[in-house]
């Protein structure tokens, strides 16, 4: 079978066909849940326990020693289903060097797995602007950080990602960020897209994780108000001239928004 040939029941490249095939909707047909999961079984489309979810990782990861090594670490943490997936994270990366980014915006670092990522690929005058309330969880990552030798790269804000953002407003920062990165409370994720998309250039880019949430956008609850918010801004941005989107079925659901 040719490299890039995938049977359609399994294609997963586009995000409406991703979108149609978890709904079961296209051309009437239901798929098999190990394909995509279900928003019970498993908050990635494709179950990370799926024998896919391991070929895409054998035949796509190119994952740097060290970005492996704090993953490793991070996955043993207690929290650590909140890291970015491995494939996502590459993904961002790739993005980061396409468009030649060097200022880029991380919300929610966590252990920094992802700031490690973007890091590693910004030249070695780009800067990082990481924003997280729990140092706790940031100073697992700080001393990979250093051993990848890219700590210079990474201004760390150590307070409530609006403020951070509000700083860099006030000071001037208008447009000058390349790419943003949004993942912190969900409920504030309209702000954070607002205040990113101040900041960031024409032509820049903004991911926004964690767009499926699990499957619960497909039925948002009223009392639950980090689905609201996340439903809400996905309907926003659906027609939001000021940006190009796509949605990915990566992980737990990443758009991209470009900016116009
Ligand atoms: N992007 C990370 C990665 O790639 O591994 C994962 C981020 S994790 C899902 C969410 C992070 O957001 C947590 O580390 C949490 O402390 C942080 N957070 C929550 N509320 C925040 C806020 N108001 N401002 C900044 N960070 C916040
Ligand atoms: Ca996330």
């Amino acid at each position: 079978m040719p490299l890039f040939s995938v049977p359609k029941e399994v294609a997963v490249g586009t995000a409406m066909l991703g979108v149609a095939f978890a709904t079961g909707m296209l051309a009437g047909k239901r798929y098999p849940s190990l394909v995509f999961g279900t928003p019970k079984s498993s908050k990635s489309i494709i179950g990370k326990s799926s024998p896919l979810w391991q070929y895409i990782l054998d035949h796509s990861l190119r994952e740097h020693p060290i970005l492996k090594k704090l993953r490793l670490l991070t996955a043993d943490h207690p929290w650590g289903k909140m890291m970015v997936s491995c494939d996502q994270a590459q993904l961002m990366a790739n993005l980061v060097k396409l468009i030649k980014a060097k200022k880029v915006i991380e919300i929610g670092v966590f252990t920094g797995y992802n700031t490690l990522n973007m890091a590693l690929v910004l030249p070695d005058n780009g800067r990082v602007i990481a924003c997280d309330i729990n140092e706790d969880y940031v100073k697992i990552g700080k001393p990979l950080w250093k051993e990848a030798g890219v700590e210079h790269k990474i201004d760390l804000r150590i307070k409530p990602a609006i403020q951070t953002l509000d700083e860099l407003l006030a000071s001037g920062e208008s447009e000058t960020f390349d790419f943003a990165f949004i993942d912190a409370d969900k409920e504030s994720c309209n702000e954070y897209y607002e205040k990113c998309l101040r900041l960031i250039k024409k032509g820049g880019i903004i991911a926004i994780d964690n767009v499926l949430w699990g499957g619960r956008v497909l039925k948002p609850r009223k009392d639950d108000l980090a689905t609201q918010s996340i439903h809400h801004l996905n309907e926003k941005l659906l027609r939001d001239a000021r940006v190009n989107i796509s949605m990915l079925p990566m992980g737990d659901g990443v758009t991209l928004a470009f900016k116009l």
